[in-house]
């Protein structure tokens, strides 16, 4: 499948999620890092975790499309983690596991740090 409909449907995910990672639920950015760095005051060593990726809900390995259907928006950070896991974790476990180490301070946010690892 061509690249621009990959990136179509990160751009309709990321539009409809209000610019806002599925599973963190912070924003993210698709351009400007430094505008973005600026606005939330993140460092812009750190701003790469906000940037906005198209998360396929079933992974390409598996046969996961790039249309709509299948794609998410998801920080680069969050989508990262998810495939870090192995296997990689389903969508909804990993929006899970996000939120509890949310809930506990222990994932990425726009004032804070990443203080541990999965
Ligand atoms: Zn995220």
């Amino acid at each position: 499948m061509p690249k621009s409909t990959l990136i179509k449907s990160r751009q309709s995910a990321f539009a409809a999620q209000g610019g806002n990672c599925n599973y963190c639920g912070h924003p993210m950015w698709e351009s400007q890092p430094e505008k973005f760095s600026q606005v939330h005051g993140v460092r812009l060593r750190q701003v790469w975790r906000f940037k906005c990726t198209a998360e396929h809900l079933v992974p390409r390995e598996s046969g996961g499309r790039d249309s709509k259907d299948n794609i998410v928006a998801a920080c680069a950070y969050c989508n990262f983690q998810r495939h870090r896991a192995r296997p990689a974790r389903d969508p909804e476990a990993h929006r899970a596991h996000v939120q509890r180490r949310l809930a506990k301070g222990r994932w990425h946010s726009t004032t804070g740090y990443i203080l541990s690892q999965t």
